[in-house]
């Protein structure tokens, strides 16, 4: 990663980052995930994208039917990047810009584990593993610095 290392997330990517503990859709996927979780903790700022980015893009070029072309995903994306604005009292929008420090993962964290971002998950096939792994402390999940305690 270099200093100004930037990583472009759609917003319900947000929140697959919190509980990722690298299963995903396909191994180009869950490539993608990982790399993207690596530089975050080593400090690459998010950018706030609409659509494919960095971690699905790539899948999107290079599939015939993937995902993110469903209409659910976009939706998915809108009520993620809702929900967290309201949480953080701070509108969220394509363009911004941010650091997602140890500060901010665990102030996610914590509120997914509580249930804020339901409305947004209810659209993903993975929700009931996410819950999952939010109730059992995030454990063996792969976005967290070196020592973390969750
Ligand atoms: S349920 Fe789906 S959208 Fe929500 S965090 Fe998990 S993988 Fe991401």
């Amino acid at each position: 990663m270099t200093a100004d290392d930037t990583v472009r997330l759609r917003g319900h990517h947000l929140l697959c980052l919190l509980t990722y503990k690298g299963l995903g859709y396909s191994p180009e996927f869950v490539a993608g995930m990982t790399a993207t979780a690596g530089r975050l903790v080593a400090g690459a700022t998010v950018e706030i994208v609409e659509g494919p980015d960095d971690i699905c893009e790539p899948l999107c070029r290079s599939e015939q039917n993937p995902h993110c072309h469903e209409t659910t995903v976009p939706e998915r994306d809108r009520r993620a990047l809702s929900l967290v604005t309201s949480l953080l009292g701070r509108r969220l929008a394509h363009g911004d810009r941010f650091v997602f420090d140890d500060q901010l993962r665990t102030r996610l964290r914590a509120a997914y584990r509580d249930g804020a971002f339901e409305q947004a998950c209810t659209l993903c096939e993975w929700q009931s593993l996410c819950r999952e792994i939010a109730a059992g402390g995030y454990q063996d999940t792969l976005f967290r610095s070196s020592g973390e305690d969750i």
